[in-house]
């Protein structure tokens, strides 16, 4: 089985991305499992930007094939914020818990109808040199709650309502998010293209 470096140290994340490529016979190994590899400064001013940085620098570090991931959630109501910052929405030390305490009194007294919400997941794809072979961008489109609702997923999934299914991603099941998520529309594309890479790639590691 091919195995590929994800440059995420998010474990719940990285546990989605291994399940979106499972299918097609790879196996993801973490960033973090490696010794001596620093974090990667997200400085860009795109999704696009930051998982290309994050991509390219592991890749070249390890001497690997590294695919880079940035995600997060852009509020309507709160133009576009979180956005970038969705991680360090509440501050430098900020929890899921945290951050969403900021997003509700941010957006206190906005009606539902005004709530909504896109998550957006852009993916690059590096190989051993550091060179981005591949990319794609995607959004998946909600509403936000008042209420938490369901413990599954992670971040803001509880109170990410997908409307077609009256329930939030902290809700549904995690087949159902894996077919319906900003990641999984984004790997949907990548992850065909990836399979072919690695099949022409003899030198693929
Ligand atoms: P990143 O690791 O810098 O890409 O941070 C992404 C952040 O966006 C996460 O820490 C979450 O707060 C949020 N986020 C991205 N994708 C998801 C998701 O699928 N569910 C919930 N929160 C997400």
């Amino acid at each position: 089985m091919t195995k590929i470096v994800v440059a995420t140290r998010n474990r719940k994340k990285l546990g989605e991305i291994a399940e979106l490529l499972a299918p097609y016979g790879l196996k993801t190994l973490c960033v973090a499992d490696f010794s001596d590899v620093p974090e990667t400064l997200e400085d860009g001013s795109t999704f696009a930007e930051n998982a290309t940085k994050k991509a390219r620098e592991v890749a070249k570090r390890l001497g690997r094939w590294a695919i880079g991931e940035d995600s997060g959630l852009c509020v309507d109501a709160l133009s576009g914020r979180p956005g970038l910052f969705s991680a360090r929405y509440a501050g430098e030390h900020a929890t899921d818990d945290l951050n969403n305490a900021k997003l509700q009194s941010e957006l206190a007294g906005v009606p539902e109808a005004q709530r909504g919400a896109g998550y957006v997941c852009s993916v690059a794809l590096c190989d051993a040199a550091g060179n981005v072979r591949l990319t794609e961008e995607a959004t998946c489109r909600g509403v936000i709650t008042s209420e938490p609702r369901g413990s599954n997923g992670f971040g803001y999934d509880p109170y990410f309502l997908i409307p077609e299914y009256h329930r939030t991603f902290g809700e549904l099941p995690s087949i159902v998010k894996r077919h319906l998520s900003h990641r999984a529309r984004a790997f949907a594309r990548l992850t065909p293209r990836l399979a072919t890479l690695v099949r022409q790639d003899a030198a693929f590691v």
